[in-house]
């Protein structure tokens, strides 16, 4: 199932990210709403109606996002997790996003590919451009800042690469240079 669901996707040419946090996280979220789909302007409009939350300082919304199977950006309050957003599915991609409001014109003024969950690569942001330009909505282009992720293969640790130095935070071992982060360790 999952194998016919993984050539489905690249076929697409798009890395389908599965869950890759700690397991008591995906658990305690389990019973959360997933996270509101934005197809459309009507989509979005709705949802950001319906938020009790007030833009930040700069006058932006920020949100938790996944791009969901279908390829449709699905956004929840700021605070949410992930896979708790992704409704418990693997995803084309996923971050922190950030909506210009109020005297702003709605567009995506901020977008990471910050989520330690999924730990998508920066190329995912290909799967984001074409989900927001389904709504549609203007975006900068790239994620405005780039997350670079890799698993130790030492100690199996998640590592967010600083400074292009890919060293473990953990144990010092090297970090491979190619994306690995949905191999499970390898522990001694
Ligand atoms: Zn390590």
């Amino acid at each position: 199932m999952e194998g016919a669901r993984r050539k489905h996707f690249r076929k697409k040419n798009a890395r389908l990210y599965q869950y890759v946090g700690p397991e008591r996280l995906r658990l305690a979220v389990a019973g959360c709403p997933i996270g509101v789909r934005i197809a459309s302007l009507g989509e979005i409009e709705n949802w950001m109606s319906s938020l009790e939350r007030e833009p930040n300082a700069a006058g932006l919304m920020p949100a938790s996002f996944v791009v969901d199977l279908n390829g449709h950006m699905r956004v929840a309050d700021s605070n949410s997790e992930h896979i708790a957003v992704a409704g418990g599915m693997p995803v084309l991609a996923a971050g922190k996003i950030f909506f210009g409001t109020g005297d702003r014109s709605l567009e995506v003024v901020e977008i990471t590919n910050q989520a330690t969950g999924f730990c998508p690569e920066p190329k995912s942001w290909e799967a984001v451009a074409k989900a927001i330009e389904k709504v549609p909505l203007s975006h900068p282009g790239k994620f405005t800042s780039e997350y670079v992720y890799r698993r130790c293969e030492s100690c199996g640790e998640l590592n967010v690469v600083k400074g292009n130095l890919f060293i473990c935070d953990f144990c010092n071992a090297s970090l491979p240079k190619v994306w690995n982060c949905s191999r499970p360790p390898k522990l001694d």
